[in-house]
Formats: structure tokens, sequence, C-alpha cells
């Protein structure tokens, strides 16, 4: 081990080598992203998956020590891992420019030591901690108010979740399509720097102990500025929270998000119908005139070719009439993704290879 980390070494019960073995999927690359980043990889975390779909804006550097004036424009994952290399150039740091649905496998999340969600709403948190208790990854939130905010730990496969600690009308919103949902939308509210440096020292500090098997809080962190306080309030499994569904038993198969459908339909059994875990789009309509097209891939926002009118997507999650010649990752499938396949009443899960691209 390099000297780099001798002081490190003086630290009683600290393991350099498990950090060093250890591939956590950061997920946001925001103000507290930028925080946990940076202390994974001065940590000496070895494998960083950095995940975001946004590109730097001007009100981002107020908050985000990766990033510089001449990276706005560029996307924050980018600007990340170029920034996490000056400070160890030991890790390896892997980029995902698309929301999580679309940029980190299932086969990936199964596969981390730990996930960190940086995330900023309620839905996409949803949308983590299902992905996470799909194939009971331990993973850590947290999010900020303008003068502290919160930690929560979910580190125990069989524990508290994210879902248990809202009511059912909070968790219902991850029944509405999410494409219907512009996350994006949600209103801003304030932020610095004091605030989303204190969380995500508690978050990595929680990181970096649980990687080496040291004690961690369990309980979710409630941290106030003004009082000077962190306190821990208990987590509670809710047994009517349906985030805890898991999958079993899995079958690789040759096949990468960077394939096409037909290679896919050549690997599974005959009478099966892959599905995708966000809605693709089949097809588009006009909302004025009569034109429609068969047009596969992620809905986007386009207008008609004869009246300039909106089209509308016809989504499905079935991809058993996605045309051969179609990429997977065309369809937002990510790399190493478990795919859901129905066979009759049966369920069966196959899970995607690595690709060349998409190695981690
Ligand atoms: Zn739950
Ligand atoms: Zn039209």
């Amino acid at each position: 081990m390099s000297s780099r980390f001798a002081r490190h070494e003086l630290i009683p019960g600290w393991n350099q080598q498990q950090l060093a073995d250890a591939r956590v999927i950061i997920v946001g690359m925001g103000a507290l992203g930028n925080e946990v980043a940076r202390i994974l990889a001065m940590s000496g975390v070895g494998r960083l998956l950095l995940c975001d779909p946004d590109r730097i804006e001007e009100s981002n550097l107020s908050r985000t020590l990766l990033f510089r004036q001449s990276d706005i424009g560029n996307f924050k994952v980018e600007a990340a891992a170029a920034a996490l290399k000056e400070f160890n150039p030991d890790i390896r740091v892997k980029t995902r420019s698309l929301s999580l649905i679309h940029g980190v496998g299932l086969g990936e999340i199964r596969d981390a030591n730990l996930v960190i969600s940086c995330l900023d709403s309620r839905l996409a948190r949803l949308q983590l901690t299902g992905r996470c208790n799909l194939v009971k990854a331990p993973y850590i939130d947290g999010g900020t108010h303008p003068w502290g905010g919160e930690v929560r730990p979910y580190l125990e496969p069989d524990g508290a979740c994210y879902g248990c600690s809202l009511t059912p009308e909070e968790r219902s919103i991850a029944d509405i399509p999410w494409s219907c949902l512009d996350t994006r939308s949600e209103q801003s509210v304030g932020a610095a720097v004091p605030s989303s440096a204190l969380v995500g020292t508690w978050m990595g500090t929680i990181a970096v102990s649980f990687l080496m098997h040291q004690n961690c809080p369990s309980g979710t962190l409630k941290i106030d500025s003004s009082r000077g306080t962190t306190v821990i309030i208990p987590q509670f499994r809710d047994s009517e929270c349906p985030l805890h569904s898991s999958i079993d038993s899995v079958t690789k198969i040759d096949v990468s998000s960077q394939d096409t459908i037909k290679k896919l339909r050549s690997q599974l059994p005959q009478s099966a119908v892959a599905l995708t875990w966000e809605p693709v789009q089949s097809s588009v309509e006009c909302t004025n005139c009569h034109f429609q097209e068969i047009r596969w891939g992620l809905p986007a926002v386009d207008s008609c070719p004869l009246c300039q009118s909106p089209l509308r997507s016809r989504t499905t999650v079935e991809l058993d009439n996605a045309p051969d010649c179609m990429k997977l990752a065309d369809l937002g499938i990510p790399p190493r993704e478990i795919l859901a396949t129905r066979m009759g009443n049966d369920w069966e899960w196959f899970e995607l290879k690595n690709s060349e691209q998409g190695d981690w």
C-alpha cells in the first residue's frame, strides 16, 4: 500500500485493503454527491460508479468542490470523475450520464458493496430504494435542508427502507408512471455548502465505516446546525411497505446491453416475454391529425411531421414486438441489467453480461 495512506494505518481497526477492494455506486452528483465522492476517493475506495444525467450549471458551483467555472455545460459525472482521479490517481471511476433506471443495472447494484443516494426528489429516492431492495443492496440516503439535513443508512438486507418511513400516500407517487412526472419540475429549495458538507461528511463517515465492517449508526440521523445537534431517530420496517420484494434466482445470459433485441430473443426461452423496468416508446401519434408511426426508443418530445402539433408516445414495458435490429441500450436498458421475463404465469430473471463499454 502506498505511503499516501500511512496515517490511515495508524488508526486502530482501519483496513485500507477493504476500501481498495470496495465498489461503491453514487447516484446523484450534486452537492452531496460531490462531498461523499471526495471522501471515498481520498479514503482510497477502489472503484466508484457515478450516475447523474445532468450537466453543470453556474448555480451548482457554490456547493460542489469537484466542479470549476470551466466545467459549466459538461456532464456532472465527467467533471467529477476527472477531479476524483486528481485526488487519487489509483482509483477507478466509471461514469453514467443517465438517470438511475437507464444508467445502472441491477447486477451492478447487487455486486456493489454499497450504494449512496444523493438524490433530490422523493420519486428518485423511491426508484433507487426499489432497485436496491430487489437485489438486497445496502444503501445510505441523504438529504439536506438549509441548516442541516438527514442521513438514513439502510444497511440491513431485511431492515427498514426509505419507503417504510413514508405514508401510503407519499409512497404512491411511485405508482404513477414515472415518465409522466418531470422530477426536475420540483421546486428549487435553498441550499448552501455548510449543510451539504455537514450531511455529506456524515454519509462519507458511515460509508467508510461500513466498508471496513466497523460499527455504524442504526436509525436516521437528524442533523440540526442551529442547535448543534445530531440525533438518531429509530427506523422501523413497515409491514405494509410494498418495496421489499426481491429477486431470487437469476440466469446469466450471453447478451450485453450493446447487443440487439434479436440476440436477446435467441438467448431466451421461446415463450418468454422480456420486460423493461420503465416504459419504452413503441409508437408515436399526432395529438391533432391522423399521423402515427412505429417508433421504438425512449420517449422523447417531438412534433408531427405533417402538422407540427406535439406527438404523443405510446409506451409499453413488453419487448416482444421490439424490432430485431434495436440495441438494448437504445431502449434505456443499462449494463448488467436483470430483466424480468414472463413465461405464461411464471417469472424468471435474466442477467445481461458486461459489455465492453459498460464494464465496471
Ligand atoms: Zn420499506
Ligand atoms: Zn399531425
